[in-house]
């Protein structure tokens, strides 16, 4: 027998996701079997067609769901502290800027990121990654963006880039030194960009690949942000925009305009940014759970730049003000109702849509000769995750055919 082979077999769905394009990636077998060798998918098929010669440890998943394992494409989740005290603030009705001055906000985060060690922040957002794992997610994004000092922000890419080595997640990287404006430059936006130009941009490359900002009214104009983005262009990075959270700022148009990666938020994104975002290319990330936590309430079209052609990726957010959470299934559910998807639609955002806001293109999908990311569901229907909300209905979750987290189940 080789011990570096897996064949998965009885599986009442194996979701494959190897469709082509945004409409038609979701593609489901019916009673399939997978062979996984070395890590990579070798065979998928029927499970009555299994090749008699595959050889390796048998899995029999009674009829399970399984998919490719989930793809977050938008999450903060390197940072030391939390801000569970806010709860209570809101409750009594303290507005964001009473909070602020209560100590709290993302300054506090800040605060407590510049003071800790590596050792807290890397102990910290292991716990975290390791919670995404068990809700299924194997591919995910990290931003920086809590520390606000050159040196800080790169030491943040740093610690990121050493969790993504650890594995067995996949991580990629994101620089968001541009996510808010620090106290040392308050009131002072575009100072604060020149400064980052300066000291941080040239040392990027070689820690990420892609170079964040969020573009917002208040926070980091359109044309600061062009002109932010288009020097690190210059350096040879990608870009990507925090757009159109609060308000139609323009930022959606301006990722168009770039041909960024993805604009993420775009709450408020009208449907012609939208249309010229799906011709850009650019990957529209929605963030359902955000505006609801918040008790914004105002969500997304993301029907609209799903009838304009292009990619729509679901995301978490998971950070410690606005959405704390590592769980980007627990969103599968609202995200279907939220932003009236169907069941193939929040599927294809949580896999391929998030593959591709990352240009991860081999995450997100089974497909014979990529790795084999999947999870082993409590259901034995695709439409259950997009329907049963509160319950972790992760059973198994695999990297590259190996066993990574279990959930384990009650004693009865
Ligand atoms: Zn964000």
């Amino acid at each position: 027998m080789n011990e570096t082979s897996l064949i998965v077999r009885n599986i009442g769905q194996l979701l494959t996701m190897n469709g082509d394009g945004p409409a038609h990636a979701f593609a489901v077998l019916e009673h399939a079997a997978m062979v996984v060798e070395r890590g990579i998918v070798a065979w998928i098929g029927s499970d009555q067609n299994l090749p008699v010669d595959a050889e390796g440890m048998e899995l029999d998943v009674e009829g399970a769901l399984v998919s490719p394992g989930l793809v977050d494409a938008h999450t903060h989740l390197l940072y030391a502290g939390d801000r569970s005290y806010e709860v209570r603030l809101r409750a009594e009705g303290r507005s964001y800027l009473e909070i602020l001055e209560a100590g709290g906000g993302i300054l506090s985060t800040v605060e407590k990121t510049r003071n800790a060690t590596d050792e807290a922040l890397l102990h910290a957002t292991r716990r975290r990654l390791s919670h995404a794992l068990l809700a299924g997610t194997t591919t995910l994004e990290i931003k920086t963006g809590y520390d606000l000092t050159a040196i800080g922000e790169l030491r943040a890419l740093a610690l990121i880039q050493r969790l993504a080595e650890e594995g067995p997640w996949h991580v990629v990287p994101t620089a968001l030194a541009a996510h808010a404006v620090p106290p040392e430059f308050e009131g002072r936006p575009g100072a604060y960009l020149a400064y980052l130009a300066e000291e941080y941009l040239p040392q990027v490359k070689g820690l990420a690949e892609v170079v964040d900002i969020f573009c917002e009214p208040g926070v980091f104009s359109v044309e600061e942000s062009r002109a932010y983005l288009n020097q690190a262009r210059a350096l040879g990075l990608r870009i990507k925009l925090h757009v159109d959270e609060l308000a139609d700022g323009g930022g959606g148009a301006l990722a168009s305009e770039l041909g960024a990666d993805s604009a993420d938020h775009c709450a408020f994104t009208s449907v012609e940014a939208f249309r010229a975002m799906a011709r850009s290319g650019v990957v529209a990330v929605i963030l359902p759970g955000t505006a609801r936590y918040l008790n914004h309430g105002h969500m997304a079209n993301a029907r609209a730049m799903l009838d304009a052609g292009g990619w729509v990726a679901i995301g978490s957010d998971g950070n410690p003000g606005s959405s704390p959470t590592d769980s980007l299934s627990a969103l599968m559910p609202w995200a279907a109702s939220w932003l009236s998807l169907t069941p193939e639609q929040v599927w294809t955002s949580v896999t391929r849509g998030g593959a591709e806001a990352l240009r991860a293109t081999a995450a997100g999908r089974l497909k014979v000769g990529q790795p084999a990311d999947f999870v082993i569901w409590d259901a034995d229907h695709y439409f259950y995750p997009t329907y049963y909300y509160g319950t972790n209905l992760v059973r198994e979750v695999f990297v590259a055919g190996q066993r990574v987290a279990v959930n384990h189940s009650a004693v009865l």
